[in-house]
């Protein structure tokens, strides 16, 4: 019998998920289809109960309905109970399971760049819904996060979250700072840059050897990511987290290996066709 998946979102129309999940599909011959579908914030719970009814498998969720889906499921795994939040739900035997694969996902991305986690510096942009999950991930993996963020009270209360979790962090100004000179991995993690904006302030003065990540999807190279090649930085943009959240989701629903390379290249041939299209 074919699996039905899907993404739940508003806006939606630019996901890239359904082209990568249905080629990882055709390449592994599962008789499956990943769907996308506009839901507004006030529907959420109309359209859960019809992904039911209609007997899905399975779905994401992305903004803004990663937090409201919570409290319309049966129980959380222990990534989405730490990140309060779920961008992934299976159904299994009747029960909706919710479950978080952002900062995995993330850690996925960044592990064979950084080459090791423990005591290593990690500075994130911004303190939103995207940032915690990478922030609990990393600090999971040891590292010691530095929290930045336009409103300073949102960087306090991750830490404190962090902290709960029984991770290292500490919250400073929105700014360059003495910061630069140690840091091993740089992330920018808010929607600065969505628009090809300028970033607010210069990381002149970085750690040469420092990974400089932003996770914005719809830009091949933001204006930070362009000073961080200038300085001598390794990069990368948001394509990696999409794929490794991806493939985990995959797993969590089909259980093995997701085909990450078909999976990839998917991702990679939708973007640039939509930097052409943009012109
Ligand atoms: P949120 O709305 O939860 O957080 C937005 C963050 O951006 C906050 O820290 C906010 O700061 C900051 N911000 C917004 N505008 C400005 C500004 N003008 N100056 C300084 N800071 C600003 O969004 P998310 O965390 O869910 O998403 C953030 C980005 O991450 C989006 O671009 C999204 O597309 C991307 N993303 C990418 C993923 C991937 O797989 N690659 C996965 C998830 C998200 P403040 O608290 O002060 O408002």
């Amino acid at each position: 019998m074919e699996k039905h998946y899907a993404v739940l979102g508003d806006p939606i129309q630019h996901s890239l998920s359904p082209g990568m999940h249905n080629a990882g599909y055709k390449a592994l011959g599962i008789k499956a289809e990943y769907h996308r579908f506009r839901v507004k914030p006030g529907q959420l719970a109309q359209a859960v109960d019809g992904l039911c009814a209609l007997g899905f498998s399975g779905w994401n969720v992305t903004i803004p309905h990663k937090e409201p889906i919570v409290s319309l499921l049966d129980s959380l795994t222990s990534e989405a109970r730490r990140a309060g939040a779920v961008n992934t739900v299976k159904i299994h035997e009747g029960q909706r399971i919710g479950h978080n694969t952002d900062g995995a996902g993330f850690v996925r991305s960044v592990e064979a760049e950084l080459n090791g986690f423990q005591a290593k510096k990690a500075v994130l942009l911004g303190a939103g819904g995207a940032a915690k999950g990478i922030a609990l991930a990393l600090a999971e993996q040891g590292m010691e996060l530095h929290i930045l963020n336009r409103t300073p009270e949102k960087a306090k209360e991750l830490v404190q979250v962090i902290q709960r979790w029984g991770g290292t962090a500490t919250a400073g100004e929105f700014a360059p700072g003495a910061w630069l000179e140690d840091v091993d991995l740089l992330v920018q993690t808010t929607s600065l840059g969505l628009l090809n904006e300028s970033f607010p302030f210069s990381i002149q003065g970085i750690s040469k050897g420092a990974l400089v990540v932003d996770i914005i999807v719809n830009q091949r190279e933001t204006a930070i990511l362009r000073e961080a090649k200038g300085l001598g930085c390794r990069t990368q943009n948001g394509l990696g987290m999409l794929l490794y959240q991806g493939a985990l989701a995959w797993e969590f629903w089909l259980g093995g290996q997701a085909p990450v390379e078909e999976m990839s290249q998917a991702l990679k041939g939708q973007f640039f066709e939509r930097l052409f299209a943009k012109g």
